[in-house]
């Protein structure tokens, strides 16, 4: 009786794993649409118009271009997730009002979008929040791959562990157009970010302030800035010191 009861249980927990876990590890299937643009494509369960996302992802391309992480770029793809049951079944990030994401190591090079307008260029958000400049369709793109090529270039561990103002301010810094960390730092001072500065300055204007700052101004490399154990803190106290 136990023996029957644990194999069903075991059988339950397979099942569930593959119905979570498969999709997002082979995806291709739930998305009909699709433009390749030679090592990047982008993928819809929505038709796709052909100018605007090949547009967008040489945008991204011209943004991975300028990456300080010079590891050689695997083909990647995005997969955007208009219809709602899609999004329900995908979307397993904790934080579910993320317009996207990775999970390693089940989606291997892609980044999954919570919706897309490719004519108007805007993300649109699982809460139906649609993007404004500066974080067009192509910032989205060019943040989430920079995860995957940070993810590539450090290994999975050192990703997940790293220091978030390294991680998502390194996404910010290749993603968005780059500026003095002075110039920045006279615009968002020393605050946390708040929802105005998002909208006005990306995601996380506060992280990338750090990551502009150590890797222009200090002279740092890319391994150093992947491989740096700074809290938060330490690294605010070192940035706004030379800053003030
Ligand atoms: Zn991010």
């Amino acid at each position: 009786m136990i023996k029957r009861w644990a194999t069903r249980l075991a059988l339950i927990g397979i099942l569930l794993t593959l119905f979570v876990a498969l999709p997002l590890a082979y995806p291709a299937p739930l998305f009909a649409y699709g433009v390749v643009e030679s090592d990047l494509s982008v993928y819809s369960d929505r038709p796709i118009p052909d100018p605007q996302a090949r547009q967008f992802l040489q945008k991204v391309r011209e943004k991975l271009d300028q990456s300080p992480i010079q590891e050689e770029r695997p083909p990647m793809q995005i997969y955007v997730v208009n219809t709602n049951w899609r999004w329900r079944w995908l979307w397993i990030v904790p934080n579910n009002a993320a317009g996207g994401f990775i999970a390693r190591p089940a989606t291997r090079q892609y980044t999954f979008f919570s919706g897309a307008n490719f004519e108007t260029d805007e993300l649109i958000s699982p809460s139906g929040y649609r993007t404004q400049p500066p974080r067009t369709l192509d910032y989205y793109g060019a943040h989430e791959l920079t995860h995957v090529m940070t993810a590539n270039a450090v290994g999975l561990l050192r990703f997940q562990q790293m220091p978030e103002w390294v991680r998502e301010g390194l996404a910010d810094y290749v993603a968005l157009e780059r500026e003095k960390s002075a110039e920045l730092f006279a615009k968002i001072g020393e605050r946390d970010a708040d929802l105005p500065m998002m909208r006005a300055y990306g995601v996380y204007a506060p992280y990338r302030l750090l990551v502009t700052h150590f890797l222009e101004e200090k002279g740092w490399s890319i391994d150093q800035l992947l491989q740096s154990e700074l809290t938060l803190v330490e690294a605010r106290a070192i940035v706004f010191r030379d800053l003030r």
